[in-house]
């Protein structure tokens, strides 16, 4: 069976790249068992960041590597807080925080208030791979005036995707998966790979 390596160590996202690729015979193993660190993500794109991580885990486990980058990009607000979407309220800051912080920032703006996740999944043979492959995929909405849904997490109480007229956290996991920025760029990655020949 082949093998690659997640450069991250949430648990969630082991799981769905573990369901997706065991499809394929692979076998997706977490950065946290070959004790790899978290790597400073220094790049200024969700690519930079995103390649940053894959190479790190390509480096130290000497496997193939998968990265994700993700966060909301707001129009009003020249694309913030994308690549800091995590940290946007503070380095201690909770997901609640953050949306309230964006909640705020906005107040002022009754139109325009469109913005976007984006999801950018880069897969690299070894720390070397000059042609990573790259899939980016992203989902369009508008941000709410208030937050609404327990569904979700990070900014999905106050993303009203184009599709539904309820937040990304009144969805249930299925429908959000078949939306969503991540759902998306999976697939990219799935058929990039497949052309590749690299899975069958
Ligand atoms: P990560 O790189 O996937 O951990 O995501 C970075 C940040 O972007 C997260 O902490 C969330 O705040 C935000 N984000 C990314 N994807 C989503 C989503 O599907 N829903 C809500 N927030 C998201």
């Amino acid at each position: 069976m082949d093998k690659f390596v997640l450069a991250s160590g949430n648990k969630g996202k082991l799981k769905e790249f573990s369901e997706i690729f065991s499809q394929y015979s692979v076998e997706v193993l977490p950065q946290s068992q070959f004790n790899v660190e978290e790597v400073p993500e220094t790049g200024t794109t969700f690519v930079e960041n995103a390649i940053i991580k894959a190479r790190h885990a390509a480096e130290v486990t000497g496997l193939a590597a998968i990265a994700d980058d993700s966060g909301l990009e707001v129009d009003l607000l020249e694309g913030a807080p994308g690549i800091y979407s995590a940290r946007y309220g503070g380095e201690n800051a909770g997901e609640k925080d953050n949306y309230i912080k964006l909640l705020n920032t906005l107040k002022p703006h009754s139109e325009g208030r469109t913005a976007r996740f984006q999801c950018i999944l880069v897969y690299m043979r070894h720390a070397k791979d000059p042609t990573p492959i790259i899939a980016q995929a992203s989902w369009d909405g508008k941000i709410a005036f208030s937050a609404t849904g327990d569904n979700g997490h990070g900014y999905d109480p106050i993303f009203i995707p184009n599709e539904h007229n309820c937040s990304a956290a009144e969805l249930d996991s299925e429908e959000k998966n078949r939306l969503s920025h991540r759902g998306k760029a999976m697939k990219l990655l799935i058929s990039a790979m497949k052309q590749k020949g690299m899975i069958i």
